[in-house]
């Protein structure tokens, strides 16, 4: 059990023994899988010796990652590194220039930006911007292209306004365009706040996952990444912090945030869940003793410790780390029968959280829609 309080035994970490495995350098449908990638910008050096490199990667987000991810694969060899091309976060995607091009005058041509990538990513990924919700005709113009390309070490990125969720008829386009893919579909949604957030949605995004015959990475994501992988996801990337679990539309910024809301969102595992630590001292344990976490880099403390300064903050996303790969541990190697099985265990047991929690802090602890639809059968 790694939380006192509330317990969901489907949810503890598998202690079978991982063998080695080489990184499968430039080759996406071979490094992609039986992997849980994390999502890592400013904490990454810290995040990154906590990975197991045989069943774990990281996607190197920010400015500074071109910079900093030669340091990290010297002090972390043998695990996947991939760099995201900053077209994904800077630039709206249009007809004409669906992708971002370096060089200015002399622009690089699309097979050779993919090459410069791979100098240093252990993948390529295509620099697609951002497609306004119902821009079919950019979707298609970057498929198109990308299609056009001869080579095993690229993905099509796909960083979609989540407005893309909002019909039926969007959703159907998505799927018709993935599944036209020659190269496996790195998917992600962008909004100031989690794209993902309502049942409306979530049920949209396993869609995508479901009748998509083409390999997905659902990209930049929280736990809705475990319901896509229950869904024929070929790998999901989490990120430890909230503005790493999406793409904030480019030229935007993410809401502005009071100081004690930078206390890190901690993951409860057994409750599939990312809460506040400042929501969690002020309503959950004002009057009830806190849940205390028995993970590697809590050893015993209490989950609801940490403040807005950047040592907790880091502690936290370690934490997060941490606790998302236990989740992932047991679901290595699992077929996606058995993927699926596993996720209505984990989401029932889940919900079965909630009232062991209202029972200890003595008021009732609402389930979250999105809880209820990754606990559907669908
Ligand atoms: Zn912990």
């Amino acid at each position: 059990m790694m939380f006192t309080v509330v317990d969901n035994p489907s949810t503890a970490p598998s202690s079978a023994f991982v063998p080695p495995r080489p990184v499968e350098i430039g080759n996406a449908l071979a490094l992609l899988p039986n992997r849980q990638f994390h999502v890592s910008n400013v904490n990454a050096a810290g995040e990154a010796p906590l990975v197991n490199a045989s069943s774990g990667g990281i996607f190197l987000v920010g400015s500074r990652a071109p910079k900093t991810i030669h340091q990290i694969r010297q002090n972390n060899p043998g695990l996947p590194l991939i760099l995201e091309p900053t077209a994904m976060r800077k630039h709206w995607a249009t007809e004409d220039e669906p992708f971002l091009l370096s060089g200015g005058l002399f622009q690089l041509t699309l097979e050779a930006e993919l090459d410069w990538q791979r100098l240093d990513s252990d993948l390529a990924i295509t620099p697609t911007g951002q497609i306004r919700a119902g821009d079919s005709a950019t979707l298609k113009a970057a498929l198109h292209e990308a299609n056009k390309l001869d080579r095993t070490d690229t993905m099509l990125a796909l960083p979609l306004a989540s407005g893309w969720m909002n019909n039926d008829q969007l959703v159907k386009q998505v799927i018709a365009v993935i599944n036209r893919s020659r190269h496996p579909v790195l998917l992600t949604f962008t909004s100031s706040t989690n794209p993902v957030g309502s049942a409306r949605r979530a049920k949209a995004y396993r869609r995508i996952f479901r009748e998509a015959n083409v390999p997905v990475v659902a990209y930049r994501t929280d736990l809705a990444g475990f319901d896509a992988l229950a869904h024929g996801a070929l790998a999901s990337a989490i990120g430890s912090y909230p503005s790493l679990r999406r793409l904030t539309p480019a030229g935007g910024r993410g809401f502005a945030m009071d100081p004690e809301v930078k206390s890190p969102h901690m993951l409860i595992t057994d409750m599939l869940r990312f809460v506040r630590s400042t929501h969690m001292r002020r309503v959950w344990f004002a009057n009830a003793a806190s849940i205390q976490c028995f993970c590697v880099i809590c050893r015993g403390a209490e989950i609801a410790r940490l403040h807005g300064e950047p040592d907790d903050r880091r502690t936290g996303h370690n934490h997060n780390v941490v606790a998302i790969d236990n989740l992932f541990s047991s679901y290595l190697h699992l077929d996606e029968a058995g993927r699926r099985d596993l996720w209505a265990r984990q989401t029932a047991g889940a919900i079965d959280t909630h009232p062991q929690l209202a029972a200890h802090i003595k008021q009732p602890v609402p389930v979250d829609n999105v809880l209820k639809v990754w606990a559907s059968v669908s």
